[in-house]
Order: C-alpha cells, then structure tokens, then sequence
C-alpha cells in the first residue's frame, strides 16, 4: 500500500448511515481534496460509485468489508500510524453482527489518539478544523510503562 506524506482519512459508515455518509462527502468535497480516502469495502464502493470522475482529486483505498475483516485492518493501520482521521458512522439502532469489531476499531481510535467522528457534526468539526493544514501531529499514546512493565 502506497502511503506517502498526505492525510489519511479513514471512513466507514454501516448501511443504514452510507446515506449520510455521502452527503457528508458532498458537503465536504473541497476538504477533502488532496486526502487519501481508506475505506472498508462497501463503504468505499459508493464513494468511487457516486464520485466518480473525481478521483484527481482524492485517492480512495478499500479495504475489506466491515464485517469481513474491514474493521480489523482499519484497527491494525491505525496502530501502525497510518491513519490521520477516522469518520465512522455507526448505527447505534441497530445491532451488527461485527459488533465486537465496531468496539474494537473505536478502542484502538481512543488508544492511539486518533481525532474520530462518530456522527455528522463532529466530521464537519474535524473536516473544517484548522489543525488539518497545520500539520497538527496529535500527541503520541505512552506505553512504556505497559510494554516494559515486569512479568
Ligand atoms: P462496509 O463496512 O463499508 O464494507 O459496509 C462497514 C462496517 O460495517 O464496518
């Protein structure tokens, strides 16, 4: 995977908030310009659908379906340092059969400090934000006490 300088912006939406998920990409197009798009499977397949022609503009990488491993692989990139922003719409009306997927992909977003949305406005705060063009390097997570703690 080819993963240079630029911002890396993890989205995944669960199928009853992909809707919502497109709008806010429509909304939010000219932010999104020059990122590099990381998406689980399905959720990248309507972005390229519906935005098709645009691809000068953002580069979209998809990964596996949610529930086939997509999350798991958004969660290892992450604790590799990977990815920048996580956009993740989750339906919390609606049980998944991924679900300890879902927990696990949100832990390591909070674990690794990585900005992560949950819901529309709070994307439109970290799309908008003005840390995005500042190079804002968000603290690094410690763990020296909990990887070189005696066994
Ligand atoms: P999908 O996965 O983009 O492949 O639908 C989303 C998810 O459930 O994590």
């Amino acid at each position: 995977m080819d993963m240079d300088n630029s911002i890396n912006i993890a989205l995944v939406a669960h199928d009853n908030k992909k809707k919502d998920l497109v709008e806010w990409f429509k909304w939010n197009r000219e932010a999104l310009k020059g990122k590099v798009i990381v998406c689980t499977g399905t959720t990248g397949k309507i972005i390229e659908k519906e935005f098709s022609g645009d691809e000068e503009f953002y580069r979209v990488i998809k990964l596996k379906s949610g529930p086939l491993g997509g999350d798991q692989q958004l969660g290892a990139m992450i604790s590799e340092g990977k990815i920048d922003v996580l956009i993740f719409f989750w339906d919390p009306m609606q049980p998944q059969p991924h679900d300890v997927d879902v927990k696990a992909l949100l832990r390591i977003s909070v674990l690794y400090n990585v900005p992560t949305a949950c819901n529309r406005s709070t994307a439109d705060y970290i799309i908008s934000s003005p840390l995005l063009k500042e190079n804002y390097v968000p603290q690094k997570s410690e763990f020296h006490d909990y990887t070189e703690r005696e066994i």
